[in-house]
């Protein structure tokens, strides 16, 4: 039973709701008529009989009969699911006026349920198909119940008609109105993200570097100030790392070459960082890294990897040669500043240019 009542993934939230409350609609109806047999049975029993005939063969049958058939095809197309809620509505606005009386006061209005479900679609096709459904079954009504057929005048009939295309031509206007809020609504985000993506791009730009995609030297200033500031009792290091005999790279290869060299360094520096560890391009063939809260030796065994995966990498662009990179890097003390942590550092990667370089020094 639950598994019945569980519509497939597949169907709408919306629809599978407005499914649901059909079926609650028909079992309350059903347990309303049960309730009244019982009531008849008890008080009138000569009357069953008829009672019988009316309320529960036709009604009952008629609206389960239209369910089951809308169900199995509402589970089998999905791509009509809104068509059918819609047609339901009206079998159920048409079946209700059926078996009611044209005295009842207002009951009319029951047959713009199919229109009024249709807006929520927000869709001119889906409303035009709600208003010809309700139409034809309101005709049906007009025309093959008795009680309407010989009891409602025509211009009773004629006065229902219209009630029905004003109510239709104010759903159209509202799905109007809605869609032309969703395009204005979907306009506004359009250029939103457009300016988003805009800054983004103006902010990449001047702050990070145009060959590498690394921070550039402006940025790099920027995040050696903050670093210093919100680290005091941190320790921070910078290292310098300076590819080893670039211009001979230049020289011999090409400057198109040795823009493939510093991409694929810069992308090697990249990919090797990780929560902590800034790497920028410094200027030319020189990059800064900032390593926050990690200690003199680790950064030692980090910066030793970089410097052997860059001996390792190899450039079809070279003949397969390869390049080296010799490095300098210095703790920030206490009462050191920006500019004496980077020479502190500067000084210790000219120790190791004038060592041999391919090395790293403090
Ligand atoms: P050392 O081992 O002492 O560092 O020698 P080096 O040749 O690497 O250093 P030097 O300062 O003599 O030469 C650096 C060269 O880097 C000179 C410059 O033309 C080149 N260079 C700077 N920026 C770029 C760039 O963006 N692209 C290319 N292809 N070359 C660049
Ligand atoms: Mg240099
Ligand atoms: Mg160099």
């Amino acid at each position: 039973m639950r598994k019945w009542f569980t519509a497939p993934k597949h169907l709408s939230n919306w629809n599978n709701r407005m499914r649901l409350s059909y079926w609650a609609m028909s079992l309350l109806s059903i347990a309303a008529v049960m309730m009244t047999w019982v009531l008849v049975a008890n008080d009138n029993p000569e009357r069953l009989p008829a009672f019988l005939e009316k309320q529960v063969l036709i009604r009952n049958s008629l609206v389960f009969g239209t369910l089951i058939v809308a169900e199995v095809i509402y589970r089998l197309k999905s791509s009509l699911q809104d068509y059918i809620i819609i047609f339901l509505g009206s079998c159920f606005a048409a079946i209700t006026l059926a078996l009611s009386s044209p005295h009842v006061t207002g009951v009319q209005i029951v047959m713009v349920l199919p229109i009024l479900v249709s807006i929520l679609h927000f869709n001119y096709g889906k409303v035009l198909f709600a208003c010809w459904i309700t139409m034809i079954t309101y005709l049906i009504v007009m025309t093959v119940v008795p009680v309407y057929r010989y009891e409602f005048s025509l211009s009773q009939k004629a006065v229902g008609f219209s009630f029905l295309i004003i109510v239709t031509l104010a759903a159209l206007g509202i799905v109007n109105r809605g869609l032309q809020m969703m395009r204005e609504e979907k306009a506004a985000l359009r250029s939103e993200k457009k300016h988003r993506l805009q800054q983004q791009a103006a902010h990449e730009a001047s702050s990070l570097d145009a060959l590498t995609g690394l921070e550039n030297h402006k940025t790099f200033q920027e995040r050696m100030r903050a670093a210093i500031e919100e680290g005091e009792n941190r320790p921070i290091h910078l290292a310098i790392v300076d590819i080893d005999n670039f211009k001979l790279v230049n020289d011999t290869f090409g400057h198109a070459v040795g823009d493939t060299v510093l991409r694929k360094v810069g992308k090697l520096l990249r990919d090797c960082s990780q929560d902590g560890i800034i790497p920028s391009r410094y200027g030319g063939e020189e990059f800064t890294i900032i390593f926050k809260r990690m200690s003199g030796k680790a950064v030692a065994e980090w910066l030793e990897r970089i410097r052997i995966e860059t001996e390792r990498l190899r450039f079809e662009e070279m003949d397969e040669h390869h390049v080296t990179i010799s490095i300098g890097f210095h703790q920030l003390q206490a009462g050191e500043t920006r500019d004496v942590l980077f020479q502190q550092a500067d000084k210790a990667l000219y120790s190791a240019k004038s060592s041999g370089k391919n090395r790293i020094m403090w």
